[in-house]
């Protein structure tokens, strides 16, 4: 089945959509096998709540929004997963609040970056960066292939914005003094953990809403924007986000489904 031809009134619609998406990225080399893995992960948080953004993942995109636009030097890290999700969105937030974007694989091969450039290409980006020999920075205390970076983005970079990744590379960006923007459906993960503004939402839905909130934001002073990234509480949230995964299952416990 191809994404066109999945019927729109499907119950699973979106849901089948995302696999297609990932499994056109696996065959285009643009996704590895354990991304498909880790997306099951992130597809079993999703179901559980009811695949929609919740008030608390609301709270956190437009914090997210608000630091991406305070940051002086804010970057967008792509991996397999997210340029197969959601390139075109990736780009167009990247545009609306001035962030640059960076590859950053965790099973780096040559052929792979340039498959993912040539995808967030296509989508309209310039001056992608961390591809072949701009990755020529060393994030420390990360032994995966994670911790090569740009000196130009990720290794200058104020703000981190980070999808679906594990949680190492997040508490060495944060021991480096950067702000991480995590996008993780799981509010239990490191990444959520360490991360100063984590969006416990489906990246699909996740990079959309952070385009509208930066585009609704753009409207306000510096000064009151400042305040809404800088008022935001990371661990506060996660405990929302886990009432609410908590609360929708004790009403089908109580009163079944
Ligand atoms: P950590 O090291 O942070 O505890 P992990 O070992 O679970 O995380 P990975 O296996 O790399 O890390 O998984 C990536 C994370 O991305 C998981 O928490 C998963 O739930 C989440 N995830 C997967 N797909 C999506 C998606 N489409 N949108 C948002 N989050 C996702």
């Amino acid at each position: 089945m191809d994404e066109e031809t999945i019927p729109p009134d499907h119950p699973r619609y979106w849901s089948l959509v995302i696999r297609e998406r990932l499994v056109r990225g696996f065959r285009n080399g643009i996704v590895v096998p354990q991304g498909l893995i880790a997306h099951g992960r992130g597809e079993a948080f999703d179901y559980i709540l009811g695949e929609e953004t919740h008030p608390p993942a609301r709270e956190a995109t437009k914090a997210a929004a608000a630091l991406l636009l305070v940051s002086q030097n804010p970057v967008i890290s792509v991996n397999g997963n997210s340029a197969a999700l959601a390139a075109s969105e990736l780009v167009k937030l990247s545009q609306i609040s001035n962030a640059k974007l960076e590859v950053n694989l965790f099973h780096r091969s040559r052929e792979r970056e340039e498959r993912i450039l040539s995808r967030l290409r296509e989508e309209g980006a310039d001056n992608i960066l961390g591809v072949g020999e701009d990755a020529d920075a060393i994030i420390p205390d990360i032994s995966s292939m994670r911790r090569k970076v740009s000196s130009r983005g990720i290794y200058r970079a104020d703000t981190v914005l980070v999808a679906i990744e594990d949680g190492d590379r997040t508490e060495s960006l944060v021991k480096m003094g950067k702000k991480v923007i995590a996008i993780d459906i799981n509010p239990f993960s490191r990444t959520a953990r360490y991360a100063t503004v984590t969006i416990v939402d489906n990246i699909i839905r996740a990079i959309p809403n952070l385009v509208k909130e930066c585009e609704e934001l753009r409207h306000l002073s510096l000064e009151e924007i400042r305040c809404i990234a800088e008022r935001f509480d990371n661990e506060a949230n996660l405990c929302n986000m886990v009432a609410i995964i908590l609360r929708r299952l004790e009403k089908i416990a109580q009163q079944g489904f």
